[in-house]
């Protein structure tokens, strides 16, 4: 008998013909004598829905009333699937969050997981029960309903699947499982069998939504292997899991575009030491998190000057820049501008470390293309540049077929 966590994003259970489908694939792992958790998203597009029914009553919502409206999405789907287990004559039961254990810090809409108490879920298992957990939510120690930053259900099933040891953790969704590139914008994309945390991580990071980027960092920091794969065939999907030797020998693992990033550039900052300090200290006190970062060499010799960029999530952009116009006095910049016009293209792959060449054939493709670079930054196993956005697929497919075929 094995411990099994299951999730479902949010179109395996958008209609109550898949949340059917669903019951019948965990009824059937059920009678095969494992234990079953599944973990939930929100029905079909409810979560963006909700997001946009709160800004019509509220240009800015407030994050505590944002955090229980949007957990409500995931009750909807969790006691819907229970129900339909029931029917098929399997028992199920329903939790939040909360009544699984599952207990956080108290940043409204992106909240931290502190600690997960299993106890109430392994007695349900016991007792013959498949468990549904309403996914991307939590409670603070206070008793106040938080959730996990969007696409967070895969938060949930990973950590659930670390706090119940868990035999087998998979990630059922729409597409076969993690491809060399979003197989929506580049047809020639290819399912990968396998790939690294770290690389997953880089992806994730890189705008590649099928896994959220806090659950892969769960995942390596408890060593949980998992599998992406769909829920609407059989087909063995891709495993994620510590890097072995072999996969050194791939260069660039997958390509991904992050359309969701903006620019912020301040123009004429003092090139004096503490400021940069000062900046992004701001920043992640608003709980704000900064991607790439380019300082310029300083020009002027009076009192030298310099330009700093740096990338934040577009909806931080509000938040950022009046966090960043706040500190005009103080560091004494002389002006701030934003750009929301940009796509952020990544090539990733651990066999990078070991092979040299690729950012120039990257930079190489892309002259090809037409298409200027913006800002650029590496990590060990990462070049990512920006691009302009309405070039972003153009540049993607390109570099994809460079690279990968
Ligand atoms: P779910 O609702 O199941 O959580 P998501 O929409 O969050 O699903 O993630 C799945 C989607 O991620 C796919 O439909 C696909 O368009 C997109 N995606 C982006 N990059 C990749 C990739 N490299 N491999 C697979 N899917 C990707
Ligand atoms: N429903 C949430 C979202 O859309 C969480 C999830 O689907 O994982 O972001
Ligand atoms: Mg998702």
């Amino acid at each position: 008998m094995a411990l099994l966590v299951h999730k479902y994003g949010g179109s395996s259970v958008a209609t109550a013909e898949r949340i059917r489908k669903v019951a019948e694939r965990l009824a059937a792992a059920q009678g095969q004598g494992h234990q079953v958790v599944a973990v939930v998203s929100a029905m079909g597009d409810t979560t963006d829905e909700l997001i946009k029914l709160a800004r019509q009553v509220a240009p800015d919502p407030d994050e505590r009333e944002m955090d229980v409206l949007l957990s409500t999405g995931e009750t909807v789907s969790s006691t819907l699937l229970a129900m339909a287990l029931r029917a098929l004559g399997q028992p199920a039961i329903s939790l939040s969050g909360a009544q699984a254990g599952i207990v956080t810090d108290g940043v409204h809409t992106k909240a931290k997981i502190k600690n997960i108490t299993p106890k109430e879920t392994h007695r349900l298992l016991d007792a013959g029960n498949v468990v549904i957990v309403a996914g991307f939510q939590g409670q603070t120690p206070g008793g106040h309903i938080t959730t996990l930053g969007r696409g967070g259900s895969d938060l949930t099933a990973i950590a659930l699947a670390a706090a119940l040891k868990a035999d087998l953790c998979q990630i059922y969704t729409d597409v076969d499982g993690v491809y060399t590139a979003d197989p929506r914008i580049v047809p020639t994309a290819r399912k990968l069998d396998e790939i690294s945390y770290d690389e997953m991580l880089e992806l994730a990071g890189s705008g590649a939504k099928v896994m959220q980027l806090r659950s892969v960092e769960i995942a390596k920091k408890f060593r949980v292997v998992f599998e992406v794969r769909s829920s609407l065939n059989t087909n063995a999907g891709t495993i994620v899991k510590e890097e072995t030797r072999s996969m050194e020998d791939i260069v660039v693992r997958g390509v991904a575009l992050d359309k969701n990033q903006a620019k912020v550039t301040l123009v004429g900052v003092p090139d004096r030491p503490g400021v940069a300090a000062r900046v992004f200290k701001s920043l992640a006190e608003a709980a704000i998190s900064v991607d790439m970062i380019v300082q310029n060499v300083s020009h002027g010799s009076s009192q030298p000057l310099t330009d700093l960029s740096f990338t934040v999530d577009k909806p931080d952009l509000p938040k950022a820049r009046a966090v960043i116009e706040a500190l005009q006095a103080d560091v004494g910049f002389q002006e701030v501008s934003t750009d929301e016009n940009i796509g952020k293209l990544s090539l990733v792959g651990v066999g990078m470390r070991t092979h040299s060449g690729v950012a120039a054939k990257m930079f190489e493709t892309l002259a090809a293309e037409g298409i200027n670079i913006g800002m650029i930054s590496t990590s060990e196993i990462k070049i990512s540049v920006l691009v302009e956005a309405a070039k972003g697929e153009q540049a993607l497919r390109a570099v994809h077929g460079a690279f990968l075929g």
